[in-house]
């Protein structure tokens, strides 16, 4: 096909010579509408970008940019779009797809953007991720709150809150790290007014950002667009007052999707406001930390929490899955109800088999439906659809008890309201819709409406007729002539046919007599007369016609279906609620089966208490058996907050981290890794830990630290659960030790939030307050090597065994040395503070010189004399730091003893070798 404007066919479109072409001047009016998305410009069999976005998308890409005129330009084939538009999405771009409207002619081809394709707002399952939601939120100030929502178009779900000024950033950083959102729309001013808030915003890798005008953002506007998007006259129903903050961002997001998508969206049909305290709270930092859905290493699932629980076996169970577990309960009802479920499954094995079986084969109806409701499903979607119908419809046969039968009230099982008020009632529709898409749509349809291919056999009389034209026209024709044959009596009747008077009938001269009325005379010829019937004109034009006429009818027949099975969105919409929620539960009770975990026991009592708790996620990932459990006893009307101390890589983190990952599945409703577990709710749960474990962040410093702490200070309640791994670290020791120190006292006396605070800082231990208590990881020390023990016992450690850990990691022998010696120089210069660690280092100063350290003594001696200013020495000065001298020095001098028979590295005398191997146990 020529098209003579473009480069395919050798003109380039850069312009001509002199000034811009046509071509190129439609491109720019066009470009000026679309100036943040990418312009897809149709131009023959490829779709062109130019200029900077060719420049932009052939690096993202990989394509050949090429340059006419001056003009970089680079170009997709069409037909390969799909997988190009993708990965833009991907990337955080937008497209403007623009086609060609108009045939080729002598003039410039019409070109229109017919589709705005944004990471936010799509509902093509090519460009969606099948586990995970697909979030486009909005962001806007509101009076002196922050209005706040999102929604996510393939499924319909439609979420709002505001954000109180003081705790708005981090309201907002957990938000934005919990749901992972694709595309935000901000009021333009405030990212200038609120650079925190802009930061974040900005930081977030992946998000496509759209600034909107502020008069856009408007309480009335929004209201109103609400109130029609929900076909309500108000929005209390919503839970929603007149002045609600929430409005302003809700509606214009809806704004956004009408100016973006252009799509009618009838599937979103309520929206949930929440922030009223139904959540636990869980920052980012903190969902960071545990490492729930994302690893800190490179952001996948791979060793997370999510990981371990998710035994999902459909798309729609397992974004639930992740949505409550970003999302855990406070209240003890609901979280009783999810626990009933799994429970119920946990106990029968059989049938939870039996329905993971059906759940895998569930197609994800909750997409589905959208694109239903939005005239969006093609073939293979209503297809989909009606395996999704099936499996439910086998899910009831397996466990019939979980719907409710009219005169019953709401589910006991589900909790969403629309899966919950799904009756046995409702089984009829789902039946009907079931039996209308098996009937009507064929195996392995078509994507497209205009192809055929879509319709069943049996289904439409008209179509088979059609069909058994364009297949057997000729038989048809065949079987007629025969019958004319038999009434006319003329043996001798033909069917001819010729391009100008198309299919007749020819009777020969000596036949004309026998000839009926119905005949029509076409034409005579020498031989005789040709006729045509209306039966014969009939079967012609079918013949013909009957290619077009199927396709014609097919989408025809195609919408009807489409059009009634629309009817019962709302139904499939709740069939596919229990269907995620089944999975989700399903999911929790495998993984319970698989690895040993227990129900759980939650009130609103202040304690917690775990018998032989494990990591579920570092038990995971060791051969069974040897994930050492441990106890925690915390209530915050008694002892609320654990000093923990131990040695470096005695498992203080993972004992600390294990508590509050159970009490996070614990509130999910999940069972958890341990003999017995009772949880008092947790309002909120804070892990901090220290800035060497954010390295993988780039964020490991003292500040970042710091805000971290000060935020778990300001927002922690009582009712709060505190993880503190390692604070001040990142400062000086003594700094670190006051602030630490400071922290605690903090937590103890005001907070009183269930602490378990991790340190190395010994002298913590030295905090005496009714509501601590000491525990440390054991080690034992056994022939010279250290064991860990992995058990927590009471009472605070001795010392950290630092430089073990360092030689672990392989630090050179050399650098242990010194830093053995370094060490032993730093306890020295703290004369008078008896403690068991410094015990340990007199001793350790023995053996350095026995270890042939006394020439670096002696230099050190020297220096030490050169840098005494006797001028300034009073005598008894001079008296006190002879006494120091001569006890730091005095080992110098005496005689080497005979080496250990175990050294860690035999080959080279070590300072090191005195804390002897380590093992694990
Ligand atoms: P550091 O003070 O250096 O941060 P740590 O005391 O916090 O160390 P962890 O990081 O918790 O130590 O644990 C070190 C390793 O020990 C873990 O990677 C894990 O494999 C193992 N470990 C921890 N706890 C247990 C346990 N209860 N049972 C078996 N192995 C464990």
């Amino acid at each position: 096909m020529p098209f003579p404007e473009g480069r395919r066919n050798g003109r380039p479109p850069g312009g001509n010579g002199g000034g811009e072409s046509p071509m190129l001047e439609q491109y720019r009016r066009i470009k000026r509408d679309h100036r943040d998305n990418v312009l897809f410009f149709r131009l023959g069999d490829f779709y062109e970008m130019f200029q900077e976005d060719a420049l932009e998308v052939s690096t993202l890409l990989n394509l050949t940019l090429t340059s006419r005129n001056g003009l970089p330009m680079c170009g997709i084939p069409y037909h390969a779009a799909r997988s190009y538009i993708a990965r833009l999405l991907r990337l955080g771009k937008k497209i403007a797809v623009c086609e060609q409207l108009s045939g080729p002619g002598k003039g410039l081809i019409e070109r229109r953007v017919v589709e705005v394709i944004t990471p936010g707002t799509t509902v093509d399952e090519d460009f969606l991720e099948q586990g995970s939601s697909n979030y486009l939120a909005c962001l806007a100030a509101a009076g002196r709150v922050f209005s706040f929502s999102y929604i996510d178009l393939s499924t319909g779900e439609f979420f709002a809150t505001n954000f109180p000024p003081e705790t708005a950033a981090g309201s907002l950083a957990a938000e934005l790290e919990r749901l992972d959102i694709r595309e935000m729309v901000v009021a333009e001013s405030l990212l200038g007014d609120y650079p925190e808030m802009a930061r974040l915003i900005a930081e977030r890798p992946g998000m496509v950002i759209n600034r909107w005008a502020d008069w856009l953002f408007d309480i009335e506007r929004g209201r109103e667009k609400l109130k029609r998007q929900f076909k309500t006259a108000g929005l209390k129903a919503f839970g929603i007052e007149d002045a609600a903050p929430e409005i302003i961002s809700a509606g214009a997001l809806l704004d956004y999707l009408d100016d973006t998508a252009q799509s009618f969206i009838p599937h979103v049909s309520a929206i949930k406001i929440y922030g009223g305290g139904e959540f636990m709270e869980i920052d980012d930092a903190t969902q960071r930390n545990l490492e729930l859905v994302r690893n800190l290493r490179d952001g996948s699932d791979r060793f997370t929490l999510l990981e371990v629980i998710d035994e999902t076996k459909c798309a729609m169970g397992r974004r639930l899955l992740k949505r409550r577990l970003l999302h855990p309960l406070c209240g003890v009802e609901t979280i009783n109800k999810r626990l009933d479920i799994v429970e119920v499954l946990y106990r029968d094995q059989t049938v939870l088999a039996a329905l993971r079986e059906i759940l895998g084969k569930t197609p994800d109806l909750e997409r589905l439906c959208s694109r239903l409701a939005m005239d969006k499903a093609h073939g293979k979607d209503l297809f989909s659809i009606k395996n999704a119908l099936s499996a439910f419809l086998r899910i009831r046969e397996t466990l019939p008890g979980l719907f409710p039968s009219e005169d019953e009230a709401d589910s006991f099982v589900f909790e969403s309201p629309e899966a919950g008020s799904f009756g046995q009632n409702d089984f009829a529709a789902i039946e009907a819709a079931r039996e209308l898409l098996e009937r009507g749509i064929c195996e392995n349809p078509s994507i497209l409406v205009t192809e055929g291919g879509l319709i069943r056999e049996g289904y439409s009389a008209e179509l088979d007729g059609l069909k058994t034209l364009r297949d057997s026209g000729r038989e048809t024709l065949e079987d007629y002539l025969e019958t004319e044959r038999a009434s006319t009596g003329i043996a001798s009747l033909k069917i001819r046919y010729n391009r100008l008077i198309g299919y007749f009938f020819e009777v020969t001269k000596t036949q004309l007599s026998r000839v009926p009325a119905h005949f029509i005379r076409r034409q005579g010829i020498a031989a005789g007369e040709r006729f045509t019937t209306e039966r014969l004109a009939a079967l012609e034009s079918d013949i013909n016609g009957a290619s077009e006429k199927i396709v014609d009818l097919e989408r025809k027949l195609f919408l009807e279906i489409r059009e009634k099975t629309k009817a019962e969105t709302e139904r499939f919409t709740a069939a596919a609620k229990c269907a995620a929620e089944l999975d989700a539960a399903a999911s929790l009770a495998c993984a319970a089966a698989r690895r040993g975990w227990v129900r759980p026991s939650l009130d609103t009592a202040a304690r917690l208490s775990i018998s032989a708790g494990r990591h579920p996620v570092v038990e995971a990932h060791l051969p069974s058996g040897e994930f050492i459990p441990n106890d925690l006893e915390l209530d915050f009307e008694g002892t609320a907050f654990a000093l923990i101390t131990g040695p470096n890589m005695a498992g203080k983190s993972t004992y600390l981290r294990q508590a509050a990952l159970i009490v996070v599945m614990a509130q999910t409703g999940s069972f958890v890794p341990a003999l017995k577990a009772c949880v008092g709710i947790a309002d909120r749960v804070y892990c901090r830990v220290g800035a060497s474990d954010n390295l993988a962040r780039g964020e490991s410093t003292f500040l970042a630290e710091m805000n971290e702490t000060a935020h778990i200070l300001r927002t922690a309640t009582k009712q709060s659960l505190v993880i503190m791994d390692e604070v001040g670290r990142g400062t000086g020791t003594a700094d670190g030790l006051a602030i630490a120190w400071a922290v605690c006292e903090e937590l103890l006396e005001h907070i009183r939030a269930r602490t378990l605070f991790a340190t190395h800082y010994h002298e913590l231990a030295g905090i005496s307050h009714p509501r601590m208590i000491n525990r440390s990881m054991d080690v034992a020390e056994r022939g010279g090597e250290i064991v860990f023990l992995r058990r927590i016992r009471d009472g605070p450690a001795e010392q950290s065994y630092g430089l073990h850990a360092a030689g672990l990691a392989g630090l050179p022998v050399s650098v242990l040395n010194r830093a053995a010696f370094v060490l032993e120089e730093i306890r020295g210069g703290k004369p008078g503070r008896k403690t068991p660690e410094n015990d340990r280092a007199e001793s350790r100063n023995k053996s350095s010189a026995r270890d042939g350290s006394s020439g670096r003594n002696l230099e050190r001696f020297a220096r030490d004399l050169a840098a005494l200013d006797l001028d300034k020495l009073t005598p008894l000065d001079a008296l006190n730091l002879l006494q120091t001298l001569k006890e730091r020095y005095a080992c110098a001098l005496r005689q080497p003893e005979p080496k250990r028979a175990e050294p860690v590295r035999p080959s080279e005398p070590s300072l090191f070798e005195d804390y002897g191997p380590v093992r694990d146990v």
